[in-house]
């Protein structure tokens, strides 16, 4: 092409990256074995997968195809490394992971080269994008190591963690994992994609070049059934944080269920770009292309959703039109290129089923005239209009550069509409009214949003999802804590004394010095005051029959039938009802008719908080002389009990207007609120010991935090719980902010954890139990907090209180407002 001749048509010329450096690297290496202990070692099945350059389809290199064997081995490898690795000072810690960072940027435009080669992403991306992410991470990591000490004083490192990483972002994924889990004294066993090995054997490189302790970071090559899935099960595995489909997610939690591995997912989405009528259109434009084109919408968080206002959508399409076409598809190793390849045949096979899908559901396609190149994996950028929000493309995650387009009229309509997935993990949210722009991504459901902006990301901000998108986050404080537990836990110290006094609070012994300290031997004759002394055994008492408490209101169980509690000598002391499935259902339905408590102000949270244990205070010696019953323990001990629950519902009543969330300043003109937000409809099983601290302890963090809550009660002492019917009632709680089923525990939680409409599930009961609910979980990825069986010591509040529970009551929503004109 001759000078004028490019003059006239101010067309691009090309722009190469060399590929020649990245070439010779891998023939230099292949083929490459597995990375465990910082030795290359063979792959026990002796085989070899190759990995393809989806531009071309060329095989690029031979990469072990590791097995079960292997993962024993790179397991054993972390286990050895932990105990070393664990005790090193966060100040050396940090001194790794600093020199990581660095040696990341030194490798940088290696890096770049080999992932683009690999994935088939633009290197103008992984350039200038996910290299540099990758370093950031490490470097803000290395912040945290340092500062672990002093922050982070009362946890502890879990362990082995089984890292399974994504095709999309190859090092910018394992950099999420493996930062955080070092950072905090982990070891990990990490196993990349099958299609995107190769930035992570470079990585294994650095770590060998920084001198990295043998073992603390492993990596295992393979497939999925049989990398994987051993990871998934394997039983010296603490915990197993993964990013991919929600199937495969929801697959792992079916897996570990009930193995006590921890697990966080970070899993698909189907995010909404809403546009409203007073947004700066140019930049919309620039933003849908950021949205859905970046990476080819191979993004998990993707804006694949346009919904744009009726009144504008006419305007905004043409221009998206006109863009479109400007976009260059084509060699992702030019600088000069748009979109690059789909990473393989068969995700390009799944774009072509979803788009055929479209067209058969009757949405309209429309493509550019640009070029695409034939051969190699790409896919042109697609544009469907007349999309209806049942369609398939419009509710199935496509991960390819397709985007689907629907208008509202109202800002309540496109929240409805934006809401409408079984996703949640990010949305946009273009207005230049930033009161709209605000109150819209208060009200939606993601775990981050975007205000005129799209696809920002930072190590300090937490990322991950709500509903069906995963839990758990990366970056951010918040993300510490997924490769965190207590140190009590891991300690061995003393959990769950079912009676435990010895250290009642001192307020509590001092309050209980008033005669009714009972010698600890038979409770309630030694306990009552000279009142009911004499009054005993001369009149009957007035039959109490405590109901459910559903929507504000004590309710029949639907059963009509009756249980029996007993106390620890086996006499009847009282008949509470059979809660059944259906009783749960009706509580779940109150607990969502409540959700305006999530709405009410901390402060006013807090006057209810305070006023149940005011009210609690003034029946304090009927709520011990009701422990004294059920449980047979001295009137002293009871006391103190409903002391201890009485000093809680302060601690959260003071909570209320302080566990709010933070600000994040990331490198950009701007910030970010992380914002504490309820998780939704919480069912909760009580633990058996301590029947009314164990109780209030799990209500009132949820509470407080704006949830509403399906209570289940310790089966063996439920008095206590259901006494505080009348609590709750005078205490201006709202109708059907805390729910209350009595019956066989197990049954009932098993109805909640199978619940579409319940968000979370919090088990205090056995190991059993415990697995259980995990599984049953997986139907809708809600949370779940179990105990696997072990009792915790409720009175201590290392173990009854704090920043645990009220992060089990809420999940971040990172609102990230650029600003400047
Ligand atoms: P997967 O969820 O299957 O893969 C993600 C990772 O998990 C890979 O390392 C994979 O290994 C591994 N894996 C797969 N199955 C298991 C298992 N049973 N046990 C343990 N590990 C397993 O995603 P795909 O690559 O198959 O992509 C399919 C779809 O998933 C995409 O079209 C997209 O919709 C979605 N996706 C979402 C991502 C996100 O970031 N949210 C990322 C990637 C995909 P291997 O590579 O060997 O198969």
């Amino acid at each position: 092409m001759s000078v004028l001749e490019l003059f006239e048509s101010m067309d691009y010329g090309p722009a190469p990256e060399a590929a020649e450096p990245a070439l010779q690297w891998l023939a230099q290496r292949q083929p490459f074995d597995l990375f465990i202990n910082n030795r290359r070692v063979k792959p026990t099945s002796g085989q070899y997968l190759e990995t393809i350059n989806p531009a071309t389809g060329k095989v690029l290199a031979q990469v072990a195809a590791g097995n079960a064997a292997d993962v024993e081995a790179a397991v054993a490898a972390a286990r050895r490394a932990f105990p070393g690795w664990s005790k090193t000072p966060g100040h050396v810690r940090a001194r790794y992971l600093y020199a990581i960072a660095r040696h990341v940027q030194k490798h940088a435009r290696l890096l770049a080269v080999l992932e683009t080669l690999n994935n088939g992403k633009p290197i103008r991306e992984t350039r200038d994008i996910d290299i540099p992410l990758v370093a950031r991470h490490f470097y803000y990591h290395a912040g945290w190591a340092q500062l672990m000490e002093s922050e982070l004083a009362g946890y502890e490192p879990l362990g082995v963690v089984g890292q399974i990483i994504p095709w999309n972002f190859p090092l910018l994924m394992l950099a999420w994992k493996v930062a955080p889990a070092l950072a905090m004294g982990n070891t990990v066993v990490l196993k990349p994609a099958r299609y995107t090995p190769l930035t992570a054997l470079k990585f294994a490189e650095i770590v060998e070049e920084i001198g990295l302790p043998p073992g603390v970071v492993n990596i295992v090559t393979g497939e999925a059934g049989q990398v994987g899935e051993a990871l998934v099960r394997h039983p010296d595995v603490n915990k197993i944080a993964f990013t991919g489909s929600t199937e495969v997610g929801r697959a792992i939690r079916r897996a570990t269920a009930g193995s006590g591995k921890r697990l966080s997912l970070e899993l698909g989405g189907k995010s909404p770009f809403i546009v409203f009528d007073d947004a700066d259109l140019d930049s919309v434009v620039e933003g849908v292309v950021d949205a859905i084109w970046f990476n080819q919408g191979q993004v998990c968080c993707a804006g694949s959703r346009l919904l744009v206002q009726e009144n504008i959508a006419e305007r905004l399409i043409a221009k998206v039109r006109v863009r479109m076409e400007k976009l260059r598809v084509g060699d992702p190793l030019d600088k000069a290129i748009d979109i690059g390849a789909i990473v393989s045949e068969a995700q390009l096979r799944e774009i072509n089923r979803l788009v055929e899908r479209g067209l058969e559901e009757g949405a309209q396609l429309w493509q550019p005239s640009t070029a695409c190149p034939r051969e190699g994996y790409f896919f042109p950028p697609t544009l469907f209009t007349n999309v209806a929000p049942a369609m398939t493309i419009a509710q199935v995650e496509i991960f390819g550069p397709v985007l689907v387009t629907m208008t509202f009229r109202t800002p309540e309509e496109a929240v409805a509409l934006a809401n409408n997935t079984r996703y949640g993990l990010a949305a946009s949210v273009w207005s230049e009214n930033i009161n709209l722009a605000l109150d819209v991504a208060a009200r939606l459901k993601a775990g981050t949003v975007w205000i005129n902006a799209t696809n920002l990301f930072d190590a300090s901000c937490g990322f991950g999802g709500y509903r069906e998108s995963g839990f758990g986050r990366e970056g951010g404080r918040e993300g510490l804590y997924e490769y965190l537990r207590p140190r009590w836990e891991g300690s061995g110290a003393r959990a769950g004394r079912r009676r435990g006094l010895a250290e009642a609070p001192a307020e509590s012994k001092a309050h209980t010095g008033n005669g009714h300290e009972g010698n600890g031997s038979n409770g309630v004759a030694l306990a009552g005051s000279e009142v009911f002394a004499d009054l005993a055994g001369r009149i009957p008492p007035i039959d109490r029959t405590p109901k459910l408490f559903i929507g504000g209101k004590q309710v029949r169980p639907d059963s009509g039938y009756s249980l029996p509690v007993r106390d620890p000598q086996g006499m009847i002391i009282g008949q509470v009802g059979a809660g059944n499935r259906k009783d749960i259902r009706n509580a779940v339905e109150a607990a969502h008719a409540a959700r305006a408590w999530s709405g009410a102000s901390a402060h006013q949270r807090a006057q209810v908080l305070f006023y149940i244990a005011e009210n609690l205070a003034a029946r304090e010696q009927e709520f011990a002389l009701r422990l004294v019953q059920q449980t047979g323990r001295a009137y002293a001990e009871a006391a103190a009990e409903v002391q201890a629950a009485i000093a809680r519902l302060f601690s959260y009543a003071a909570w209320c207007d302080k566990f709010e969330g933070t600000i994040h300043r990331p490198p950009l003109r701007g910030m970010v609120l992380a914002v504490r937000e309820p998780v939704g409809v919480i069912g909760i099983a009580c633990p058996d010991e301590f029947p009314l601290l164990g109780f209030l302890s799990l209500v009132a963090p949820a509470l407080a935090m704006g949830n509403t809550l399906v209570v289940i009660p310790s089966p063996q002492a439920p008095l206590s719980a259901t006494d505080c019917y009348q609590v709750f009632e005078t205490s201006d709680v709202p109708a059907g902010a805390v729910n209350i089923v009595t019956g066989e525990r197990e049954p009932l939680v098993q109805v909640l954890a199978e619940h579409e409409d319940v968000e979370a599930v919090w088990y205090f009961g056995s190991a059993e139990g415990s697995g259980r609910v995990e599984l049953a979980a997986a139907s809708n990825m809600k949370r779940t907090w179990v105990n696997y069986g072990r009792p915790r010591d409720w009175l201590d509040p290392l173990q009854g209180e704090g920043e645990e529970f009220l992060r089990e009551a809420t999940q971040v929503k990172n609102i990230w407002v650029p600003y400047g004109e």
